[in-house]
This record gives C-alpha cells, structure tokens and sequence, in this order.
C-alpha cells in the first residue's frame, strides 16, 4: 500500500474522530447562519482559533484537539460571530452582564487596540462560564439570523 495513502487516511480519521459532539453541533450552527469553519492552521501563527470578519470564515487549528480545548476554543469564535452578526457586518460588543475569570485577564490584555479589548474580554468572559456552550447556542441564535 501506498504510504502516502496511509498517513492521509490516518489523518482524516484524527480530524474526524477529534471533535467532540458539542463541538459539531456548534460547528453545524456555525454554518447554518453563514460561517464557513474549516479545521487547518489559521493564517495568523501561533492563533487556535480565528475569525476572519470579511467573509465569515473561522479557522479551528487542529492542536486545539490535542491540548483538549476544542470547545473552548470554538465557543470563543462563536462568540466573535455572535458579535459580528449583531454590529450587522461590523464586529460590536454584545454587552452581555458577565465577566472573565482572573485567568483570562492576560489574553485580553495584552491587545492594544480598546475595542479589540472589549471584544477578546467578552469572548473570554462566555467560554469562563459553566454554561459556556449553552451559551454561545444562545447568543448565535439571538443575533444571527
Ligand atoms: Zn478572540
């Protein structure tokens, strides 16, 4: 058999096998309003995830299954999509009564531009939360129609 073959067919069944239920049914409503998410590297090194707001595609990158973050990882962007949907095409801030946990604090601070602040500390604040999935189904439902 052919080797390259193999390690192909090895790989699809890690990228099929990795996410977790609760990660394709946010996937799939990810993609019923509109976003194309795709597992691959995304074009900004060293992201797990990222939305490009453009033309609504979000990158999963595939070690976020290794490091067992997947979800997380994907609740976050949905949140940017959620935020997206509700500035109608221009990312906003929901304005949602949560806050992150102390953990978080570094990974939002550490962006510069206030907005992207404000934006990044909400998307942390859900994927903090017990409920983070529930959630995130909640937000993409209420804003992206
Ligand atoms: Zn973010």
């Amino acid at each position: 058999m052919n080797n390259t073959l193999v390690i192909n067919s090895l790989l699809l069944i890690s990228q099929i096998q990795s996410p977790e239920p609760k990660f394709l049914q946010l996937k799939n409503q990810l993609e019923r309003v509109g976003f194309q998410v795709v597992i691959k590297l995304p074009p900004k090194r060293g992201a797990y995830g990222l939305l490009r707001e453009a033309d609504k595609k979000i990158w999963i990158n595939p070690v976020v299954f290794d490091l067992n973050i997947g979800n997380q990882v994907l609740i976050h962007e949905a949140v940017h999509a959620a935020q997206l949907c509700a500035g109608k095409g221009k990312i906003k801030v929901l304005g949602l009564d949560i806050q992150p946990s102390n953990y978080a604090r570094p990974f939002f601070l550490r962006y510069r531009d206030v907005h992207r602040q404000e934006l990044e500390r909400e998307a942390y604040a859900v994927q903090s939360q017990v409920n983070s999935f529930q959630l995130a189904i909640s937000l993409l439902q209420k804003h992206c129609k």
